[in-house]
């Protein structure tokens, strides 16, 4: 994919999801240097931590410019964001709607911490950009996924480092069959394929059903958006 690459540092929230995934590969077209920072906050889907790598390899050799352009990861441990949660993310608690109207998958703070951390790396690599998955469409109300919130994040990093940062969400106004299509549309088969194969969405960490969109447990509401978002990728009608 030809595009112009702009040259300056971008660091990827880079989770292990299908979503970062993606996000990762978008800034690979863009960026001359990407870093990636994952967190490790005791989720229990934390297998998604250790497909990371394994994503981050497939992507080098997809692509001889993302390979030049890919730098150094990080995993930042945030046991004290599992200290202070109670959710199903975090605890063996059920998915299930909570007296709030949020799914109880929904972690209090974390998109907030994740960025404040994300800010902090990013000050130090002197990366001016940063990339994060957050959508708004299907996003199961969490509210530190929207829009407004990810862009007063923006504001409150830049006034607090006294730097200017550039928050990009390439997938906030698209749904996930949206976001499969983008990775064919950036990285064609190859790249659909990693996703499909490599990328982890369950919450439930399930590796050991594969499905045609991917593995896990099929049931839990993350397997269940992304069951749906590939069906619907599947369905749509194609240029020849
Ligand atoms: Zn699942």
């Amino acid at each position: 994919m030809s595009m112009t690459i702009q040259n300056d540092t971008a660091l990827v929230l880079f989770s292990g999801g299908q979503d970062s995934t993606v996000c990762l590969a978008w800034a690979l077209t863009r960026f001359s240097r990407v870093e990636t920072v994952g967190f490790d906050y005791g989720q229990r889907h934390r297998i998604e931590l250790d497909v990371r790598p394994r994503i981050r390899e497939r992507l080098m050799a997809m692509d001889a410019g993302w390979k030049a352009r890919l730098g150094d990861d990080y995993v930042v441990k945030l046991d004290a964001l599992a200290a202070i949660s109670d959710t199903a993310l975090t605890r063996e608690t059920a998915i299930e709607i909570a007296d709030s109207g949020l799914p109880t998958t929904f972690v209090p703070g974390r998109n907030l911490i994740f960025f404040s951390f994300a800010g902090a790396l990013a000050y130090r690599r002197g990366a001016r950009h940063i990339v994060a998955g957050m959508c708004e469409t299907d996003y199961s109300g969490y509210p530190d996924c929207r829009d407004d919130t990810v862009k007063a994040m923006q504001v409150a990093l830049g006034l607090g480092l006294d730097k200017r940062v550039i928050i990009h969400t390439p997938l906030m106004w698209i749904d996930k069959a949206g976001t499969f299509a983008m990775a064919e549309e950036i990285g064609g088969a190859g790249l659909l394929d990693l996703v499909v194969e490599d990328s982890h969405s369950c919450y439930l960490g399930d590796r050991t059903h594969r499905h045609d969109w991917g593995y896990g447990c099929g049931e839990c509401p993350a397997c269940r958006l992304r069951a749906r978002g590939f069906a619907e990728f599947k369905n749509w009608p194609r240029a020849k």
